[in-house]
């Protein structure tokens, strides 16, 4: 029961959580006039936004057209409605293509975030009209965190796995680079070290770069924006439920260090607070069996799922509660998440297969799509879970996977020894390594030999790995005639274990073109919206390409803040 001594603090708009969504919406209400706050749970804000690759999905964007690109809103709504297969309203997937290109417009007119057009990133489905071969994914420039000061130390820390040797801030559009072995990769490469080494004055402090790259950028610049304005940002404060007036939210309640308090939203809330994927109990209610917690690449703890349980208990409807942004994922010693495998499924020489020793799937294809395939094998044979991605000596020596380096950088020697037979299984014959991963041996040596007749002719007969430019993108380009298809031929050989992981849930609260969330009879209750993945994705079951998790959450944080704008000056007239 709320009394209103309770009521201690008052704000126009209260945005819970601090990924990407919630920092943009509070940037652009705050820009209306509104006074804002921003409450984050964690000791660390930004969320799985601030260790994730940052890239923004944003069709007819106005870099891609600078450069002479060509997209049209119509176009890409013919793309997503194929992709999404009639599980969203066209109503909302048309507020997102008619504010996502204006949100990022004025974005970077007037705060500190700064991205390029991935022109070379293609659309993950390019079987489907409307797709395109590069120019609608966008990736964050990198930025000096200097001006951040010690709040830097309050980011979620970015995860080795984007960084270059763990240490380094690059683009997207450089790693792609490194990773294709594109023209001048190695120049490049070396550029980044040198700039990195001769930062004397960071190097004495430690070892983090002063350059922030891919969602560590974004997050820090929008951090630093939310500083421009004096948005206050307070960590360590949960929320724990909503304030109801009159059928209206107008406020929220929190754990702040501890403490009770209440918090008014004169004119409302906007939840960004993550979906369920760290809450092992809402997993197994909702996502498909077997679910685990650990499986996911998001920071430890973080999004279990308050926003959706307490819209449940106000009457909100969900939709899309059984799926996740799928992605392959591998376990390592000591990290407390899981590493996902995005690029390196596509290397020319690695498979992966099922306890059968078949492949099921083709490797190289988006990970929404690999993880929801693992699944669909798993239910019809019970054996791709987990699955193993097995490479011989050679693409150790050229390639990463997971936490392994190339060998030529990180030979076997180099790598912790605990990791034999946790992270990697090693043997001098495939049947070998098929007894120490318990995967049929015969199955394996079929499959081996089969790809082994498709490098060679660079057909794969039966997934048609490498058959398009999305799946060539993180093939080598070196490597003739199909960049994501080479023999598996020369001893030692190596398995690796994955597991059906994800990058987060991408189900929850029903939201209209809004964002403001509703009711099964589609009424919006009033004051409350919710953007990224505590709503459910206006991408409904697809992934249409790099960024679209963030761009829609940006948008919607974008789209909320308006409404909530526009509506106060309703009122007050
Ligand atoms: C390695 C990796 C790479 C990725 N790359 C991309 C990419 O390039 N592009 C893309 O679009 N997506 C990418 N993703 C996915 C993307 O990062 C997430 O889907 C997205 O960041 C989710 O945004 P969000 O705002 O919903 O949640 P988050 O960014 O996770 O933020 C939610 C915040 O809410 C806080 N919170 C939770 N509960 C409460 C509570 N009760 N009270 C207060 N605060 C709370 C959490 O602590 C967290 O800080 C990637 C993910 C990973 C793991």
């Amino acid at each position: 029961m709320t009394t209103t001594n309770d009521i201690e603090n008052q704000y126009d708009v209260i945005v819970v959580g601090s990924g990407a969504g919630a920092m943009t919406s509070a940037i652009f209400a705050a820009d209306q006039g509104n006074s804002v706050l921003i409450v984050e749970k964690s000791d660390k804000y930004g969320g799985t936004s601030a260790i994730s690759g940052g890239g923004i999905w944003i069709p007819n964007n106005d870099e891609f057209r600078a450069l002479g690109g060509q997209d049209s809103y119509e176009t890409a709504l013919t793309y997503i409605k194929a992709a999404s297969e009639g599980s969203v309203d066209e109503s909302r997937i048309r507020a997102y293509l008619d504010n996502a290109p204006k949100m990022i417009r004025e974005l970077q007119a007037n705060s500190r975030v700064k991205f390029a057009v991935a022109e070379k990133y293609p659309d993950y489905y390019q079987h489907l009209e409307g797709s395109l071969p590069g120019g609608r994914s966008m990736d964050p420039e990198l930025f000096d965190t200097t001006g951040l000061g010690d709040e830097m130390d309050h980011q979620q820390p970015a995860s080795g796995n984007t960084l270059l040797m763990g240490r380094m801030a690059w683009t997207a559009r450089q790693a792609h680079r490194a990773v294709a072995k594109e023209r001048g990769w190695m120049l490049m490469i070396i550029g980044l070290m040198i700039r990195y080494k001769l930062d004397f004055k960071q190097r004495r402090k430690g070892r983090r770069d002063r350059r922030a790259g891919l969602g560590a950028s974004l997050v820090a610049s929008l951090r630093q924006s939310l500083s421009d304005r004096n948005i206050p940002l307070w960590r360590n404060t949960e929320f724990t439920d909503f304030v109801i007036t009159d059928d209206k939210v107008t406020g929220i309640k929190v754990l702040r260090d501890g403490q009770e308090l209440t918090l008014n939203a004169r004119h409302g809330v906007v939840m960004g607070s993550g979906g369920f994927e760290q809450n092992q109990r809402l997993r197994e209610k909702y996502l498909p069996a077997p679910s685990q917690q650990r499986w996911s690449a998001t920071p430890a703890g973080c999004n279990t799922g308050a926003a959706l349980e307490a819209g449940q208990k106000l009457g909100a409807a969900t939709d899309l509660l059984d799926w996740c942004w799928w992605a392959p994922t591998m376990k390592v010693p000591k990290e407390p998440s899981s590493r996902g495998l995005f690029a390196e499924r596509a290397f020319p020489g690695a498979i992966v297969v099922d306890g059968l020793g078949k492949r099921f799937f083709n490797e190289a294809a988006p990970y929404l799509e690999f993880g929801d395939a693992m699944y669909r094998n798993h239910h019809k044979t019970g054996n791709s879970i987990p699955a193993w991605v097995v490479f011989d000596s050679h693409f150790r020596f050229e390639y990463a996977m997971g936490p392994l380096m190339p060998g030529k950088i990180m030979p076997d020697s180099r790598v912790p020894k605990a990791w034999l037979e946790s992270v990697y299984w090693k043997a001098n014959t495939l049947d070998e390594l098929a007894s120490q991963i318990n995967v049929e041996a015969a199955g394996l040596a079929d499959t081996v030999e089969k790809m082994n007749r498709y490098a060679q002719t660079g057909i794969d007969e039966e997934f048609q790995r490498g058959g398009n430019v999305f799946d060539r993108y993180y093939g080598d380009s070196g490597v003739k005639p199909n960049p994501c298809l080479a023999p598996i031929q020369k001893g030692p050989y190596y398995a690796m274990k994955i597991n059906p992981g994800d990058i987060g849930t991408k189900g929850g609260l029903l939201t209209n073109d809004f964002g403001q969330v509703v009711r099964p009879s589609g009424e919006p209750i009033a004051g409350l919206y919710a953007i990224g993945n505590c709503s459910a994705s206006v991408m409904g079951t697809s992934y249409p390409g790099a960024g679209s998790t963030i761009g829609p959450a940006m948008t919607f944080g974008y789209i909320a803040a308006n409404h909530i704008t526009a509506n106060r000056a309703t009122t007050a007239n």
